[in-house]
């Protein structure tokens, strides 16, 4: 009698479980089918390919588990240490404003949660990404090595100072604010090269600004506003 007590909770557990974890899949694929209609095409983006890449990045195993309902929706999220993953529309915004190659190398200031490593590392060969704070670094290190990147390379440093051993990059993306773009960063920036950065003075306001690498001049076009945590280290001096 108690066996067949045994067995039958045993089928439950084991018919009942699958299916929740199954359906709680669909929920995630669901939302992200939402917010590529709605904030990513619905606001203007139209580079396929980082559309394709964000509709197929989990982007819920990017924000802490207490977050994971709300990580599609259209705003930023703490990742801890006080700092946030980006909105996904901002993210698709500079992304596409980089216009990338498949063959490209790019760098990235700000690694975060590592999204934004993924995004990119979805569309070209190469990703570079530095962080300063070390829990974050390691965090998003092990994160994008479990989800089976293989052309991300993470860094624990100031990216004020760029990634001298892998430069020249193609593109250079900035996620956390600065009053100045970093003099490292327009050396190792390819001639004709893209970079783009939130420039502002403020904590709470910044131009999303991109720039083009022409001979010995920079070409500055402003994308609109952003509010993004400030880069802190050397760019603070
Ligand atoms: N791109 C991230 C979000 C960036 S939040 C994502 O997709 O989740 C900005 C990040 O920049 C924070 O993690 C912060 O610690 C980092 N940061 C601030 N100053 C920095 C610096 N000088 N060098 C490298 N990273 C910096």
């Amino acid at each position: 009698m108690n066996l067949l007590r045994y067995i039958s909770v045993f089928l439950v557990l084991w018919l009942f479980f699958p299916a929740v974890s199954a359906r709680s899949e669909d929920v995630y694929t669901q939302k992200r089918k939402q917010m590529i209609k709605h904030d990513i095409k619905g606001r203007g983006i139209k580079d396929k390919r980082v559309i394709d890449a964000m509709a197929k990045i989990p982007r819920h195993l990017f924000v802490p588990a207490f977050y994971k309902d709300k990580a599609y929706g259209d705003y930023p999220l703490p990742i801890g240490e006080g700092q946030t993953i980006s909105q996904p529309y901002v993210v698709a915004l500079m992304t596409e404003a980089l216009n990338l190659k498949p063959d490209d190398r790019v760098l990235e200031i700000g690694t975060g949660s590592g999204y934004q490593a993924a995004v990119l590392a979805e569309i070209v060969k190469e990703v570079y990404t530095i962080e300063i704070r070390q829990r974050l670094a390691e965090e998003a290190e092990k994160r994008l090595k479990e989800l089976g990147y293989k052309n991300i390379k993470v860094k624990h440093a100031d990216g004020y100072f760029g990634w001298q051993e892998y430069a020249p990059f193609d593109a250079i993306i900035i996620t956390a604010s600065a009053n100045h773009i970093p003099p490292p960063l327009i050396k190792q920036l390819k001639e004709g090269g893209r970079l783009i950065i939130p420039l502002g003075r403020t904590v709470y306001f910044q131009t999303l600004t991109l720039v083009t690498k022409k001979k010995e001049d920079l070409e500055l076009k402003q994308m609109g506003g952003v509010s993004f945590v400030p880069m802190i280290g050397e760019a603070r001096k």
